[in-house]
């Protein structure tokens, strides 16, 4: 960008950030909620923001109270599926402050989406400055009780009111957020999944697009069926390499290395939870190996008693330990929970990380 580019896309986020207009409810459910009980994911926040695509720019953003949305039945969002979303979470720190963890990665991915689903994409000081307005309006909402959290959904539709297929040309971007209690992942039985697939080269297994999800809801149902709460996703041309575990990425410890698939191929979605597990086991000195993970690899360290340790790494669990893993009509067990190392050690230090609890040296944290 030259100077002047820069200088006016400079004051026209001035203008968008610090414009958004506000209106406050009335009628606040904030007594109502039941902060001992919280579910997952079914209590909203007061109020929500919003922004409208329109004629190739970004409107007014605004924060209103938590509603309905109106849409047209032709939405194309509703029949083509231009939908994509994001999640993250805002935690309570001993000292009250709100913190938002590696929130501006988020906004980057939220981009890589729109990016792939033909979609607007929007600048990241709107997702940004939006969320933490609205969390700064809502600050009462994030809990403070251990381990609750405030989830944070952003998400984009389209939504032209056209039942043509063409990449639509308005969107709104929507942000609501739900306090939401501890996660408890009890260990998961996870299936290898041989057949149906969740992401091919070439498709949109990177992006966080709503339909990933839908059409990974029914070889979930045939898995529970069989008893597994969970897949792992392999390749889809041979299934004979390991991707992810339902929509969490999948880290294991063999010999001491902590090893997952690699992002080289657009069928993994670049969990920040990942990340983050990767960035600080690198921090401490363990060796770790990104690259192609063989499903006969994690099977052989099965049963010769070199698999440590496996999991699931995202937003919503943090860290969702792995029991038993089925394969090939056999169920392994993994070692006990206690025993590991890794994986208890790098939960309890996300954990507090979040709480700003540790010295922010890799500066994932913006304080609201
Ligand atoms: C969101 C998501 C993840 C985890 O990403 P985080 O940023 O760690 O929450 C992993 N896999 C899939 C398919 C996802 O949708």
């Amino acid at each position: 960008m030259t100077i002047f580019a820069e200088l006016k896309r400079a004051k026209f986020m001035d203008t968008v950030v610090n414009n958004i207009r506000i209106t406050k409810t009335e009628n606040s459910r904030l007594s109502q909620v039941d902060f001992d009980n919280l579910p997952f994911g079914k209590i909203f926040s007061d109020h929500m923001f919003e922004i409208d695509y329109s004629d190739g720019a970004w409107q007014t953003p605004t924060i209103v109270p938590f509603r309905n949305l109106d849409l047209h039945p032709a939405t194309s969002a509703l029949h083509y599926g231009q939908a994509i979303f994001e999640g993250l979470k805002a935690q309570k720190s001993s000292s009250g402050e709100i913190l938002l963890f590696r929130a501006v990665d988020n906004a980057k991915r939220f981009n890589e989406s729109a990016e792939r689903m033909c979609m607007a994409t929007l600048p990241e000081e709107i997702f940004v400055e939006g969320l933490k307005t609205l969390i700064d309006l809502d600050r009462n909402w994030v809990p403070s009780n251990e381990g609750q959290s405030l989830y944070i959904r952003p998400f984009m539709i389209a939504t032209d009111d056209y039942v043509g297929i063409r990449p639509s040309e308005k969107y709104k971007f929507v942000i609501i957020t739900s306090p939401v209690g501890a996660y408890y992942s009890d260990p998961v039985k996870v299936k290898i999944e041989t057949y149906y697939t969740r992401a091919a080269e070439g498709g949109v297994g990177r992006a966080k697009a709503a339909g990933n999800y839908a059409s990974s809801l029914y070889p979930a149902k045939l898995a529970a069926e069989e008893g597994f709460r969970q897949l792992i996703w392999t390749d889809a041309k041979t299934h004979t390499f390991i991707e992810e575990a339902g929509t969490m990425n999948v880290v294991f410890v063999i010999n001491d290395t902590i090893i997952t698939p690699d992002e080289s191929k657009d069928t993994i979605l670049k969990g920040i939870t990942k990340r983050s597990v990767l960035d600080l086991a690198k921090d401490w000195g363990y060796k770790v190996e990104e690259r192609a993970v063989k499903v006969d690899e994690i099977i052989d360290a099965l049963k010769n008693g070199t698999l440590q340790d496996a999991f699931g790494a995202g937003t919503a669990a943090t860290i969702a330990p792995i029991s038993h893993i089925g394969y090939d009509g056999q169920t392994y067990e993994l070692p006990s929970i206690e025993s590991r190392t890794f994986s208890n050690k790098i939960k309890a230090h996300i954990s507090e990380y979040k709480k700003g609890n540790i010295d922010d040296k890799f500066n994932w944290l913006i304080r609201v």
